[in-house]
């Protein structure tokens, strides 16, 4: 056989021996059906986002083995997601969900424990059980993408009528984003308060329904997400504690009308008094949506071009003055910061927000607005207006390109919406990118009285120097950030543990509680191990944090 086509050795879970692992999967096999169980003894192959592994980390920092599954199964329903549960139970077998396992620069399909048996549940489970028009709300299985709710709602001829809310890229899945508490661009961008209703497999093997699908013959379920008595959900997002089966989401009605605008300003420093403009115009939602302040690099980046075009030198940070003769061939021109936003409703409405937002940006001497009609179509700025108004997209993946075989992993911290925060995050950013010689990525995204700011470290994932220098970078960043008071809303496998850690107040109450729900909830300890920093009792003290 060609050398590509050989079998590797698959990993076993650690503690089981491999001729007991092999029965314990011949045993799934007779419930599931063979083809439903794979083991993973294939050359890993990277693929690209469309046609992504389920094996491992397609944009792995480490060595590609380090976080890699075991095998990989395929459940068709609820029932059969119960049987995997009862099945890791009986043999003690680490098992990792995945949605549909896109969760790039977090650690894409990869499971937290070597060897984990990773349950691919949208390959079978990717129904859209049912929208409703009248309320405004869907709710669909884990393997429902972005792209595939947005064409239904278009092949039900309701499009016009109601949007969905898309991260930038739209091939992820509407439960495998929300649950780790992801971000899209419209008005409905946090997908976790906008989700409504959850089904849920518990690590015992029970199933139970959140909210008011706890009560039988309920018609509110989708409606109204808290039901009676603790409102649980929350316990399933960012955590080991379940296994989502089904998802309520709303879905925004058509505003009327939308306008996308840009606006560019000069200078580094005009971060500050920019961030203490924008933060009273969003809270009082006269700038409606997840906007985003993105630095001129990456304005750059978003061409699609690798480095070397413009530095072909490429030794460090790519220098300042590289960056601005690069730029003059964008929107961004000699300017260093773009604002890139959405007015939503009619042509009247639309007018007032927008020239409130003109009068106040244009307090920053130099402040420019980019007149939309002269960009071109394939202008970075159309794929903001597409994933504003909720079409789903995958433009923005062009940035990865940035450097041979490009990967990256996100650092992510959460500040008030103050310039003074902002220059600080910012400083401290751009003085540990140029210690580690990789070019700095911000982008601040401003929810309602918060920002993420999401700064992507792009490195090249077949050079092992670029991929110590993005880790170091990333864990001098977790941690000095930590030292301000500045935590991350969501992180990569490899970061969990640094920042859990973080969260530490109080001697790490937290997280003994998150322990002692775990404890309670897995007490064979077999449902993702470690994600989120949450490791089991059989698990804790034994070395397996990182
Ligand atoms: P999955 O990989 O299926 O799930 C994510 C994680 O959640 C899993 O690892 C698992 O631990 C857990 N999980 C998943 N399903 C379940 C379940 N049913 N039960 C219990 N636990 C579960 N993300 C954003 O949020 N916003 C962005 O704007 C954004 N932009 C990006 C841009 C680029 C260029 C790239 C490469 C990535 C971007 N991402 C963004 C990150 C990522 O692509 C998306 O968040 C994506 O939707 C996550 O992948 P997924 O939906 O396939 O989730």
């Amino acid at each position: 056989k060609p050398q590509n086509e050989r079998q590797r050795m698959p990993v076993v879970p650690q503690g089981i021996e491999r001729d007991d692992f092999m029965k314990a999967l011949a045993e799934l096999r007779k419930q599931l059906g063979a083809e439903h169980v794979e083991i993973n003894d294939k050359p890993l192959r990277d693929g690209w986002y469309m046609e992504h592994p389920n094996t491992h980390d397609m944009m792995t920092i480490l060595d590609e083995e380090e976080f890699v599954a075991s095998a990989i199964v395929y459940p068709a329903s609820t029932k059969e997601v119960q049987q995997i549960v009862q099945w890791a139970n009986k043999h003690h077998i680490p098992i990792f969900p995945i949605s549909m396992g896109r969760n790039l620069g977090y650690g894409g399909a990869a499971p937290r424990v070597r060897g984990s048996v990773t349950l691919d549940l949208g390959k079978r489970m990717n129904k859209i059980l049912d929208v409703s028009a009248e309320d405004y709300t869907c709710l669909v299985e884990p393997g429902v993408s972005f792209y595939a709710l947005y064409e239904a709602l278009k092949q039900r001829g309701l499009e016009e009528h109601m949007w969905i809310d898309t991260p930038d890229l739209g091939g992820g899945s509407v439960i495998g984003n929300t649950v780790d508490r992801g971000v899209g661009y419209t008005p409905y961008g946090d997908h976790w308060a906008c989700h409504s209703g959850l089904e849920v497999v518990l690590p015992t093997g029970e199933v139970i329904r959140t909210g008011m699908g706890a009560l039988p013959g309920n018609n509110t379920w989708q409606a109204f997400p808290y039901g009676f008595g603790p409102y649980s959900d929350g316990i399933f997002s960012q955590s080991n504690f379940g296994i989502v089966t089904k998802m309520g989401m709303t879905l925004m009605p058509n505003p009327g009308g939308y306008e996308s605008f840009m606006y560019t300003f000069p200078n580094e420093e005009d971060l500050s008094s920019l961030i203490d403009i924008i933060r009273p115009l969003r809270i009082s939602n006269i700038l409606e949506n997840v906007a985003q302040v993105r630095h001129v690099t990456q304005a750059i980046a978003a061409r699609g071009l690798p480095r070397s075009t413009f530095y072909p030198d490429g030794a460090g940070t790519i220098p300042s003055s590289i960056i601005h003769a690069a730029a003059a061939q964008t929107p961004v021109g000699d300017h260093t910061w773009a604002y890139y936003g959405m007015s939503y409703g009619p042509p009247h409405i639309r007018a007032h927000k927008l020239a409130l937002v003109d009068a106040e940006f244009r307090r920053i001497p130099g402040a420019r607005r980019i007149d939309p009609a002269t960009l071109p179509p394939d202008e970075y700025f159309w794929a903001r207006d597409r994933v504003a108004r909720g079409v789903p997209d995958i433009h923005e993946l062009r940035w990865v390109n940035w450097r041979p075989n490009g990967a990256h992993v996100a650092f992510s911290p959460v500040s008030p919406i103050r310039g003074r925060d902002a220059m600080r995050l910012f400083a401290l950013g751009k003085r540990l990118h140029e210690r580690y010689g990789i070019d700095f990525f911000p982008a601040f995204c401003v929810g309602l009285r918060e920002m993420h700011l999401i700064v992507e470290i792009v490195f090249d994932r077949a050079d092992g120097e670029s991929k110590r220098a993005a880790l170091a970078c990333l864990r001098d960043l977790v941690d000095d950030a930590a030292r301000e008071g500045y935590g991350e809303y969501r992180t990569h496998l490899v970061l969990m543990d640094q920042v859990a850690g973080t969260y530490g107040w109080n001697d790490g109450a937290l997280m003994k509680f998150n322990e002692r729900l775990k404890d309670a909830l897995d007490p064979n300890g077999i449902l993702a191990p470690g994600r989120c920093g949450i490791w089991p009792r059989r698990y804790r003290g034994r070395g397996w944090e990182m």
